[in-house]
């Protein structure tokens, strides 16, 4: 976002030897050395980034927040619009709505977006916690989200339609959105395996996508040594502790 010198700052009808700055709602002496010091500190420069954060726009000196639909009153700073029940509670359950959905809150928060996209049905849905609740919940977008968790899953088609295979439980399940999506979420062993291998790798630039998207790949790869090594906590153990990857 373009900052000027003045971008929130306005006269202050009461005095004319202060002005006040809309985002952080406090009054400055009317001299620019003191508007700059206060345009050049931490908290304004913070405010500006949580009203990018929060879907809060200024236009012509006035606050308005998108998520609330409202604009602010004008003893109404930023984080104080923030911490209010009102703002908070949207945020909240939006973020809860969209959390592993793919789909992102952030063009639409940012301003640059008047709708959120969603990235597994490829479309816009109107930003409202109800639309999105019902997309979400909407069996396409469901089957959606499971055809691009598959290749993340270790999950594969077989021979036969009415079931697929789980690489990592080496088990078959069956072939409904619903049953591969409880998996996924749910099956205790199917996560342990992915928090334990996460947790291993976790800064180490060692590669498991392609071990999960293709079904005869045995191997996680190690982006800091070149080396293939075999998919498991074991073996990964052992690589991270070699010399070869240590140095
Ligand atoms: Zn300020
Ligand atoms: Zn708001
Ligand atoms: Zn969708
Ligand atoms: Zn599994
Ligand atoms: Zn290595």
């Amino acid at each position: 976002m373009k900052t000027s010198l003045l971008y929130g700052i306005v006269a202050d009808e009461s005095s004319k030897t202060r002005v006040r700055c809309v985002f952080c709602g406090v009054y400055i002496p009317k001299a620019n050395k003191c508007i700059e010091q206060h345009t050049n500190g931490t908290r304004h420069k913070e405010n500006i980034e949580l009203m990018s954060e929060n879907g809060i726009n200024c236009n012509n000196d006035v606050l308005y927040c998108k998520p609330c639909k409202r604009t602010l009153n004008e003893d109404e700073s930023v984080t104080k619009h923030i911490d209010g029940d009102d703002h908070a509670n949207w945020m909240t359950a939006m973020e809860d709505l969209v959390d592993g959905e793919f789909i992102s809150l952030v063009p639409y928060l940012s301003g640059e977006k008047d709708e959120v996209f969603c990235e597994v049905c490829n479309c816009s849905v109107e930003c409202t916690p109800l639309n999105i609740e019902e997309h979400v919940n909407d069996f396409n977008h469901r089957a959606n989200v499971c055809e691009k968790l598959k290749p993340l899953n270790g999950i594969f088609a077989v021979e036969n339609n009415d079931e697929v295979w789980c690489k990592i439980c080496n088990l078959y399940l069956e072939n409904t959105v619903k049953s591969i999506l409880e998996h996924i979420d749910d099956d205790e062993q199917h996560m342990d395996w992915f928090a334990e291998i996460e947790d291993l790798i976790d800064g180490q630039d060692i590669s498991i996508e392609s071990y999960l998207s293709n079904e005869h790949e045995s191997n996680a790869y190690c982006n800091k040594c070149h080396v293939e090594i075999g998919c498991n906590v074991l073996s990964i153990e052992e690589h991270i502790s070699t010399e070869m990857h240590l140095s």
